[in-house]
Parts: C-alpha cells; structure tokens; sequence
C-alpha cells in the first residue's frame, strides 16, 4: 500500500511513496504527514479469528493487510522484539479494575512506558531499511523524559543508525535521566541541556533546518531521518493494540462479539488515539475515542468546539508531562481524514500563521462523532492515584487522567478500556505524594523503595539495576554549542 499526504501534493514529490520511503523521510509536501491512500479491509470475522492468537501473530497479519514494503524475516525480526516484554505472549496485558473498567496496561516493555510498544519493532525496521539501501541516517530526538529512553534502547547497536537524544538537564524524573545516560552503545550519544525541554526542542528544530548542519552531516554521508510519532512507522504499530484491547475482552467473556467498547486514552501527540481511530476505522467496534488531557487543555478544546486556538495559550508544567502540549502533530491525520488535503492544508497554514484555525460546524460535527474530550487537573490526578489504591491498582499520573473521561464521558452501559501508559515506577515521586497526600517530595530512589515496601509493589529490574549503573554520558552544554558537540560525536 502506498502512502499519501495530509496537505496534498506540490507537484515536486513523488505523488505517492512507499512504506519505507514514507517513514525514512516522513515530512511530506507543504509541511504535512503521510497517511495511508486507503485503510485496508480486514477480512470477515478478523478479530474472532485473532482469538487465540499470539500478539506477534496479531501483528504480523495486520501489518500484512497494509502489504508494507518490507520483508518478511525484517517483519518477524522486528516483532521479536516483543520477546523484550514482561511476558512476550502478552506484551500489554488487559486487566479488570472493575465492573466496567479495564486497564490496558502499556508499559510492560524495557522502558516502562508506552512508547516501547512501538519504538522497540519500529528501531529494527528502520534499521533494516536504512541497510538494504546502504544509507546511513541520524535519528535527532528531544524528550522531555519518555520517548528518549525507549528510542535509545531500540536503536542501540542497530547498524546504520546513530542517535542523538537531547534532554533538559534538570526536567526530567532521575529514572528518565538514568534510563539515558547509562544507556551503552557506539552509536549512541545523549546530551543534556541547559534549558528547558522548549529549548531542547527548539534546538533540534533549528538544527534540521540548518543547511550547514546537513552539508556537514553529507560529507560524512548520513541522512537525517526522525523518530517522534509523525513517523507513521511508529503510528502502524499502535494501530495493533487497540485490537488487542477488543480481543481480550472477547477472551475474558467481558463482551460478546461485536459489542461496542470505549476506549479512554491520555494523550499529548495524538499517536496513541490515532491508532485506535484507525483501528476503529479498520473494524474495532468502538463506540467512542475518549481523548483525557491534563491542565493543558487544548486537545479538549478542539474536540468540544472544533477551534484549535493557541493565542493565548502558555505550556504548563504538570505532574504528567508526556501529555503537556501546545502544538498536537497528530491530529492533522484526523483532520485530513475528516476533511481531506485541501482543507488540512489550509487549517494548518491557519494554525501556523495565526495561532488558530476554526473547523466549520458539518466538520465539528464529524471529529465529535469518533471522539469525545475532558481534561483534568494534578490535584484531581492525585485523588484518583490515592482512590485506586483502594482497588488494589497503583497507576501513573497519566493513567490517572482516563478516570475523568471515565466518569464523565461515558453515555452508554459499556465497558471502558483505559489506556496505562507508563510504569508507577517513572513517576514515583508523584506517585508517592499522592499516596501520603502531600508530604514532601521524596527523589527517585526512596520513593521508588517506601512504595515498594508499603504497598507491596513490584519493581522491574530494569529500574532498580539504573541506581547502580555507570553513567556513560555526562555531557552538559549550553543551547549554542549543541551543533559543535553532534558534529564531534559523528567525526568520532
Ligand atoms: C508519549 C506519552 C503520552 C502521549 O501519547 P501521544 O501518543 O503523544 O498522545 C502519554 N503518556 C505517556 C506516559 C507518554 O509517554
């Protein structure tokens, strides 16, 4: 299946790319993404079919129904990676809260949060690609805390890739610092910034857009290419879960086939939601996408007025911050899908020249049919971390803002599935304050330990070995020298 763009063609592109082409350079004409021309048409019963299948099974024929441009064994290879998980059989357990509530817990991977669902198969493919074409490419990433670890750890010792992964010195949690800078591997460097993740970002941005910069990386012979979730490598892993969702509820007779489910998902970039639209479109019986944001409430906005105005609008640091945003990348594939290229172009332009772009009320109309929006606040997310407790579930502020969207959103008798997307054990000190309602903020390391002792709390190797681990990488620099210390790294 071949690959088209969100904001139509400039007559200077190809018309139409393949899979590898669109995710090796994912920035389409005019500035947009590449969407699949068609979703694919599952055959009839697909998911009764899946019943007892393994999720690599599950995956393997989805990603068949896209016909990608990749080879089999490079698939298989990539699936594998699964094998990483808690338990590869399973690799994002559903699991009954209550009544008609369901965690689809997403974390159990090497990094502990969801990003691993997909970065981890997504590393080996582009790699693969990147091989078969004997090119080189750097992947520049900036984090504010999750997605840096889970692309350090799929890409390390990949050949034909080199990462560099810059973070806010100071704005991220110990364990997603430690998860970076102990992370081995040649092809590997993390730097840290004086600023914050803004500038981080800003700097990566002026960096792709530098032509010294890409002269300097061509006579080295490397490509850029991007890891963040615009790369629709990235999103067709996403769309697979969502079909595990509906799966396991078949599984544990929770739901009779062809029942309609929600699914409540925290979101920041949209990828996450974006699968299961899409997997929605490909046949889930979903019967609405509850979308939960934090105090950064723009996503809610959008879908409840279809207005998507940032004029006054200023990030708020909160106690979730992979879902702190301004700019959504992903909601332009909902908008396409809704609206076609024409009207995406000019909504985007809208939002990039104004700050603002204004969906008409049939297209408003449209978006609230798939989806419904709530947001919530840190004190709201701390009373739902304490109250679960008492169910026995301790989950992640990010978990924590699905419960909103729960109790709110929810118009029909039908179960819930809401989505985890990280690890308690990323957040503990959040975690921790909420638990004891209010006490002082403990670091990383005792508050990981006083949970795990008092509530009796698992904690995966992975986290406690980063404690004792060498720390590879201690570079620290200001915002201007971050060209100089990226050329350094690939000279070496
Ligand atoms: C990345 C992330 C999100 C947001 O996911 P999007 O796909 O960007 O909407 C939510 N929670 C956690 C823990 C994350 O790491």
């Amino acid at each position: 299946m071949n690959f088209i763009e969100t904001r139509g063609n400039d007559n200077n592109r190809a018309q139409e790319v393949t899979f590898s082409e669109a995710i090796l350079n994912p920035s389409a004409s005019f500035g947009g993404l590449y969407v699949p021309k068609d979703l694919p048409e599952l055959e009839d019963n697909f998911i009764l079919n899946h019943l007892n299948s393994s999720y690599k099974e599950l995956a393997y024929d989805i990603l068949k129904a896209f016909e990608i441009d990749i080879d089999e064994d490079e698939i298989n290879k990539a699936l594998d990676l699964y094998d990483k998980f808690d338990d590869p059989t399973n690799p994002c357990p559903v699991v009954k809260v209550k009544d008609d509530l369901f965690v689809h817990e997403q974390y159990h991977g090497p990094t502990r949060a969801f990003k691993d669902m997909a970065l981890q198969p997504f590393g080996s493919i582009l790699s693969s690609i990147a091989k078969k074409k004997n090119e080189k490419y750097l992947i520049l990433a900036a984090t504010s805390g999750d997605t840096g670890p889970a692309a350090l750890n799929t890409f390390k010792n990949k050949e034909n890739i080199q990462v560099v992964c810059l973070y806010p010195d100071g704005g991220t949690s110990d364990v997603q610092r430690l998860q970076m800078v102990c992370e081995d591997g040649e092809n590997l460097k993390v730097i840290g910034i004086k600023g914050n993740f803004d500038d981080a970002q800003t700097a990566l941005k002026n960096l792709l857009a530098s032509e010294s910069f890409k002269k300097e990386l061509e006579n080295d012979g490397i490509k850029l290419s991007a890891a963040n979730s615009v790369n629709f490598g990235r999103i067709i892993f996403q769309i697979i879960y969502h079909f595990w969702s509906y799966i396991q509820l078949l599984k544990q007779e929770e739901i009779k086939n062809g029942e309609k489910i929600y699914l409540v998902v925290p979101s920041g970039n949209f990828g996450n939601v974006l699968g299961g639209f899409y997997a929605q479109q490909m046949g889930v019986p979903v019967e609405k996408l509850l979308v939960a944001s934090n105090e950064n409430d723009i996503l809610t906005q959008w879908i409840n007025t279809g207005i998507y105005d940032i004029r006054d609008k200023e990030l708020k640091l909160t106690k979730s911050p992979a879902m702190d945003i301004l700019k959504s990348s992903n909601i332009e594939r909902v908008i396409f899908s809704i609206c076609g290229a024409q009207r995406t172009k000019q909504l985007m332009e809208d939002l990039n020249n104004n700050k603002i772009f204004k969906m008409n009320e049939e297209e408003t109309e449209k978006l609230q049919k798939y989806f419904s929006a709530i947001n919530s606040d840190d004190k709201y997310g701390a009373q739902i971390i304490k109250e679960f407790l008492d169910l026995k579930y301790l989950m992640d502020p990010h978990t924590a803002t699905c419960i909103k969207a729960y109790q709110n959103l929810k118009e029909k008798d039908l179960k819930v599935v809401i989505y985890s997307t990280a690890e308690w054990t990323k957040f503990s000190p959040t975690v921790l304050q909420a638990l004891h309602e209010n006490s002082i903020s403990h670091p990383d390391k005792e508050a990981l330990d006083i949970i795990s002792k008092e509530y009796n709390a698992k904690l995966p190797e992975s986290i406690k070995g980063l404690f004792s681990s060498e720390i590879r990488h201690k570079v620290i620099v200001e915002k201007e020298n971050i060209e100089e210390e990226i050329v350094k790294f690939i000279r070496d």
